[in-house]
């Protein structure tokens, strides 16, 4: 498989630069799979062109790595698209991540670039005009005749004026969402990285549906959980027909805010969240001057991870990184770390839990740490057939227990507030549909002494 990359910028060979590879040197990267070869067809101030070559070697296919493999040996080694993008990732890196040493200002500049990608394995011309077009590029395509006794490869040209980490982008998702067959980089962190590469261009796309499909090769959890973030993050996202009315915001965004503004009403200067995954409301807060320390829980060690390279721990002064602790922990458990804090939020997280162990959360948070504000937050059940996926009553992520109505989330409200002794409001959150409600509902829970 080879792919070529064209600037008529000027100086063209710039594109040296942005790719961290040098016009005039040719060079061979190993890879699981095979080799790169990294070379320039044509280096002028008026055109540049890199050529990225994956020499395939069947062999070490079927040795070293188990059972996909033996897809490929059946198949022309050149044209196995998955391994275009490793090979982009490998290769490339720096420049798919938006990172030049050298000429930093023309990593966000647009570009005049054309893509060309030979033997690029597809159902249909229409496939491959449907997920490029929307996003901009002049697209041609013409059979492939590497390959005589298939119609799947064809000769793809993309054109476009954009930055070069958004085309290297698009390829990398949008090739093997090309190619229907299995690849051996499935895992969790799939979603995780579909998400983080498709930031800013997938949540908008008119085929998102499809791209998150197959990129996670119709695996069901991680495509129903790449969905849900995309749902999430993408406003009223996701072949919804429930357009959200509030400007750009995404729903994710909403949630945070009308925490955030509880939070402060509150005038809480110490604020726990639990269940704090990748740590947003941490983010928001640190923003926030009159909060003193935010401590964020999880029971994902992953999560926390992911929490402190959002939040920019290591990089932070002194200072501002004491206003942090991440803490692994459990929503379930009397923990002596939790106890003293003014707030707590409990953001999209109680739906995680076994409804039996409810009972345990509700004993930890409210009668053993219980602070003077607590703010929860789960999503509406009742929103639900707004959402084109949900229609058959399936939830909104593939770790979600229960989802709750309005009704039932009033009544274990006004049931735990009266247990313990709080009083309780609820606000919706997002856009409010007249008969279903608001997305998300929230309730704030106030401490009667
Ligand atoms: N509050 C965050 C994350 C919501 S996702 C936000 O709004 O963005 C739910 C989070 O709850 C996940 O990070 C998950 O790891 C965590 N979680 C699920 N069950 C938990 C439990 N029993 N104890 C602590 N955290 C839990």
């Amino acid at each position: 498989m080879l792919l070529t990359l064209t600037t008529t910028h000027r100086p063209a060979t710039d594109l040296g630069y942005l790719l961290h590879k040098n016009p005039a040197r040719a060079q061979v990267f190993n890879l699981p799979f095979g080799k790169a070869h990294v070379f320039y067809p044509e280096a002028s101030a008026e055109r540049c062109t890199v050529a990225l070559l994956l020499d395939i070697d069947p062999i070490s296919l079927v040795r070293g790595r188990g059972a996909i493999l033996t897809d490929y040996v059946n198949d022309r080694p050149y044209i196995a698209s998955s391994f275009l993008s490793v090979a982009i990732a490998r290769v490339f890196g720096s420049a798919l991540g938006g990172r030049s040493s050298e000429r930093p200002d023309l990593v966000d500049e647009s570009l005049p670039l054309t893509a060309e990608i030979t033997a690029l394995r597809c159902d249909s011309e229409t496939s491959v005009r449907s997920l490029f077009e929307p996003l901009g590029y002049e697209v041609n395509v013409e059979p492939s005749d590497t390959d005589e006794s298939s119609a799947r490869y064809r000769n793809v040209r993309l054109v476009c004026r954009k930055p070069l980490k958004e085309l290297l982008t698009h390829v990398y998702v949008l090739v093997p969402t090309l190619d229907n067959r299995k690849h051996y980089w499935i895992g969790d962190d799939e979603v995780d990285k579909l998400i983080a590469r498709g930031e800013g261009w997938l949540e908008k796309h008119p085929n998102r549906e499809f791209i998150v499909r197959r990129y996670l090769k119709h695996q069901r959890n991680l495509t129903e959980e790449a969905l849900a973030r995309l749902r999430d993050d993408g406003d009223a996202g996701l072949g919804t027909h429930a357009t959200a009315t509030v400007g750009t915001a995404s729903l994710g965004d909403l949630r945070i805010q009308a925490v955030v503004r509880a939070l402060t009403d509150s005038g809480a200067v110490r604020v726990l969240d639990l269940g704090c995954g990748e740590g947003r409301l941490i983010e928001a807060l640190l923003r926030l001057p009159q909060i003193s320390e935010i401590a964020g829980v999880d029971v994902s060690v992953e999560a926390l991870n992911r929490a402190e390279r959002r939040i920019g721990l290591e990089r932070m002064p002194d200072r501002q990184r004491q206003r942090v602790k991440l803490l692994q922990g459990a929503l379930t458990y009397r923990d002596a770390r939790l106890a003293g804090y003014d707030a707590a939020a409990v953001i999209e997280a109680l739906e995680h839990l076994e409804p039996a162990r409810l009972g345990a959360f509700e004993q930890m948070l409210f009668h053993f740490a219980k602070p003077e504000t607590i703010v929860v937050t789960t999503p509406n059940r009742d929103y639900n057939v707004n959402y084109v996926e949900l229609a058959d009553g399936g939830l909104r992520h593939p770790d979600h227990r229960f989802e709750w109505s309005r009704e039932e989330f009033a009544s274990w409200t006004a049931s735990v507030a009266a247990a313990h002794g709080y009083a309780a409001t609820l606000e919706p959150v997002g856009d409010v549909d007249p008969a279903l409600g608001a997305p998300t509902q929230m309730a704030v829970f106030k401490r009667c002494n």
